[in-house]
This record gives C-alpha cells, sequence and structure tokens, in this order.
C-alpha cells in the first residue's frame, strides 16, 4: 500500500488495511504482494503527477505477476474515476474516498478478472471495523468527520470527499477509549473542517463539547486536531486550550493568505483582521500556544502588494511552523477558470521569499525553547543520528535527544540544548522516569511556558 496527501489520507489507509485485515496480511516487499493498493493525493498537480508516474512504473511488476491486483484509491481515483482504467490498462481497480468499506467484495471483484469502478459519494459515514492497534502503538488518528460544506475557490476537496458528515459521538469516545485502554497516550482527530464537527447530527452535538468528553477519559494524554477553518474557530473552542488539560498547546490554523482581496477570491469567508482578533484570543486563552498554518502564494490575481500582506500577517502571528505551496488550478474549482493566473516564475520566487520569512520565525520560536525542559513523546529512532531517539512536544516540535531506549513509547523529559531549522535538540533528564498512560498527566502548562519566555 502506498500512501500519497495527508493525515487524512493516512487515516484512510490505515482503515484500509484493517478492512482488508481478515484477507491479507501487510508485507514490505512490492514482489510479494497480491494486492498492491495506491491512496492518493489530488490538492495539487504535482501529487497527482507522482501517481501516474508510480502507476507507471509498476508495469513490470504487474508483466511479471498478471495475477497481482492492482487498485488505485483516495482522492484522485474519486476525481478521475473511469478514465484512470483508460490511462492505466494494467490497473485492476478505481475505488473512491467512500469505497473503502466495500473493499473486500470490491478486491474479490477485481480477483475475479472484472475492471472495477467504485467512485459513488453516499452521504452517511459508516463506522469503522472495530479498531485494533498493534502492541506498543501510543499514537493513533481518529477520523471524526468528513467532506467539506465551503467549496474554497481553489479546493477540490469537497468534489472528491463529499459534503461534510460527522461520525457518531459515542463511537468516537469509544474508539479513544478503547486506543487509551490498550495503552494509547495521543490521539488526533482528523477531519476537513473539524471546527464544525456535529453539524447534522440527530444529536446537539459541537467539536467543543466533544473535545470535553475526549478529554474526561482517564489516561489519554494528548489530545489533537486538523484541521480547522478560521471562520468556524469559536470563543468556545478557544477556550478549550486554557482549559483542558488533554489539549496539546497547538493549533493548525490554515490562513492560506493575508490579503482581503485575495480572501475573499479564495471564498474563505474571513477577513486578515478576524484572523488577527483569532490569534490574539488564542494566544489570550492559552500563552505559548505554537501555531502552524498553510500559506498559497501566486493565487490568480495576487499582486506583489497582496503578497506583501501575507508576509507581514505571518510576522505578527508569528507562526511556529508553515506549510507553503504555489497555487495549482485544479479540475472542477472555480479558480481554475479565473482569466488572472499568476506566472509560474512569479509564484516561485515569491514562495521562495516567503519560506525564508518562515524559516526565520520558525528558527526565533525554536530558540526560545533553547534551556527549557519540555515533555517528550518519545516515537522512535532520530533520522538524524542512530545514536538519538525522536519525539514531540506538545507544542509539536520535534525534538532528537540522547537518552536510554527504554524511554520509546513513553513521556519523557527533556532538556532542550539546540534549534535548528526544522528541529530541536536535546538531553534526557537523567533521573526523570519515563511516564505511562494511567499516571498523572505530565503537562507544561501554558503559564510555564509563558514564564520561562519571559
Ligand atoms: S475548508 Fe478546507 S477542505 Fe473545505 S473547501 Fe476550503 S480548503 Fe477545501
Amino acid at each position: 500500500m502506498r500512501t500519497f496527501g495527508c493525515q487524512m489520507n493516512v487515516a484512510d489507509s490505515e482503515l484500509m488495511a484493517q478492512v482488508l485485515g481478515e484477507h491479507y496480511d501487510l508485507t514490505s516487499r512490492a514482489e510479494d504482494a497480491d494486492l498492491y493498493l495506491i491512496n492518493t493525493c489530488a490538492i495539487r498537480r504535482k501529487s497527482e503527477e507522482k501517481v501516474r508516474s508510480l502507476l507507471g512504473s509498476l508495469k513490470p511488476l504487474k508483466r511479471a505477476r498478471p495475477e497481482l491486483i492492482l487498485g488505485v484509491g483516495g482522492c484522485v481515483a474519486q476525481q478521475e474515476g473511469e478514465r484512470l482504467l483508460a490511462f492505466a490498462p494494467h490497473l485492476n481497480l478505481v475505488f473512491g474516498t467512500k469505497g473503502i468499506y466495500r473493499l473486500p467484495e470490491l478486491v474479490d471483484r477485481a480477483g475475479r478478472g472484472e475492471r472495477v469502478v467504485d467512485v459513488a459519494l453516499e452521504r452517511d459515514l459508516p463506522n469503522p471495523p472495530q479498531r485494533w492497534w498493534s502492541p506498543g502503538t501510543v499514537q493513533t488518528m481518529v477520523t471524526i468527520m468528513q467532506g467539506c460544506d465551503n467549496f474554497c475557490s481553489f479546493c477540490v476537496v469537497p468534489y472528491v470527499r463529499g459534503r461534510e458528515t460527522s461520525r457518531a459521538p459515542g463511537a468516537i469516545v469509544d474508539e479513544v477509549a478503547a486506543f487509551v485502554a490498550a495503552g494509547g497516550l495521543e490521539v488526533t482527530l482528523l477531519g476537513q473542517n473539524v471546527n464544525s464537527y456535529g453539524r447534522g447530527l440527530p444529536e446537539p452535538m459541537t467539536f467543543p463539547r466533544l473535545l470535553r468528553r475526549l478529554n474526561a477519559l482517564p489516561g489519554l494524554n494528548r489530545l489533537r486536531f486538523a484541521t480547522s477553518h478560521p471562520r468556524d474557530l469559536s470563543p468556545e473552542l478557544i477556550h478549550t486550550f486554557g482549559e483542558l488539560s488533554a489539549l496539546c498547546e497547538h493549533l493548525h490554523l490554515p490562513v492560506q493568505s493575508g490579503a482581503n482581496r485575495v480572501l475573499a477570491r479564495m471564498n474563505r469567508s474571513y477577513t486578515r483582521e478576524h484572523y488577527r482578533e483569532k490569534v490574539a484570543s488564542l494566544k489570550q486563552a492559552c500563552p505559548g500556544i505554537a501555531l502552524s498554518t498553510d500559506l498559497i502564494v501566486g493565487f490568480p490575481g495576487e499582486t506583489e502588494a497582496d503578497f506583501i500582506q501575507t508576509l507581514d500577517l505571518m510576522g505578527e502571528a508569528g507562526f511556529d511552523q508553515a506549510f507553503s505551496f504555489k497555487y495549482s488550478p485544479r479540475p472542477q474549482t472555480r479558480a481554475a477558470t479565473f482569466p488572472d493566473q499568476v506566472p509560474e516564475d512569479v509564484k516561485a520566487e515569491r514562495l521562495a521569499r516567503l519560506q525564508a520569512v518562515q524559516d526565520e520565525l520558525t528558527q526565533k520560536a525554536h530558540a526560545r525553547l533553547v534551556g527549557q525542559e519540555q515533555e517528550v513523546l518519545v516515537e522512535g529512532r532520530s533520522k538524524r543520528s542512530p545514536q538519538e531517539w525522536c519525539g514531540r512536544l506538545r507544542t509539536n516540535q520535534i525534538v532528537n535527544f540522547t537518552g536510554p531506549r527504554e524511554l520509546v513509547g513513553h513521556l519523557a523529559r527533556v532538556a532542550i540544548t539546540e534549534a535548528h531549522p526544522h528541529s530541536l535538540k536535546g538531553r534526557w533528564v537523567e533521573g526523570s522516569p519515563p511516564r505511562d498512560r494511567g499516571e498523572e498527566r505530565l503537562r507544561t502548562s501554558p503559564r510555564e511556558v509563558a514564564c520561562s519566555e519571559r
């Protein structure tokens, strides 16, 4: 199984593995596989091109093993449907974003020689099968809603994921409780716009209320969520950051542009002033909160003056991290038809300038942490050095540090010693035992962060 794209896709791939788990085992060698699935992303043209190129590169494998079932799922599959079969004659199966639950049946049909396409976008969001986690898993993602009703003019999501649908709160709470009972420490709630979770459910429910119910589960140490539309970030939700002990002090709040003219054409339904107010309220409710964002440069009609406004807003908000991209026209979206597309060289030049500004902001945010002792959830071996371990702070920064192997899968206290552009370096605070579920929540309170910043 190969996965492209966002956390939602990673979570969907986990779900596919579970749905198919009774019929297949996972193998790490493509040559041994009876079934090869590609979970695709359509958000930018580049991601779609990567999928097409991977499909091409799988031709020799399919020639060598004609019985191999090759399937493409996810957003590109949803968008292209039958056209993918025409593009790749060696492809057996195309299934859309809601086809995951029907996978056993679809794979079975493909195995009997049918070339299958299933891209129905029905509204209901079935509950996933009973989830299981491999022993030692301490982090998981739980999808709480899917789809989007916002129709931002650049975004393909409403067309490939369908309209907004929320899962029943009881099922979500049960799933998180089962994870915690199995030893889990950190849960990330996922949806295209989790802030509007609960709309359309038969029982009245809001996202802050769901967070409160989850926060009350004993043993859940870290709770995160993604992604949030700034318009739907209510005062009640903002205040959960200062209030719920499991909720990590980090929020991903995509702004996309700092210019009102561009925001209006993007159909984002907020202004830079609204966004700034929300950031100020967040910082007041939770001093020390880390903010990350998404930014698009070169949206149709974006002028140099608009772009400068984006750079200004970045500095004002003081983002700890930003995911920035050149605008890429997507099929079916309104912005793809706008006549005033920005030339590629202008987009590239703006992206480089914007990323330089963000690098500086990130470096400053990292430097502020040097000298502090922080709680790290230790994920495994560091990519930088086999002698180091790697984990994340509650505020989501990556830390590489030295310490004993027993810390992996636990919460540890780490003294931050160096700030790097994309990570921090630290040292385990000797004598601080690994913390496990069921123990008192180790929490760097916003107040402590604010004090040490001073
Ligand atoms: S809110 Fe997010 S997912 Fe929905 S249309 Fe806008 S960018 Fe796409």
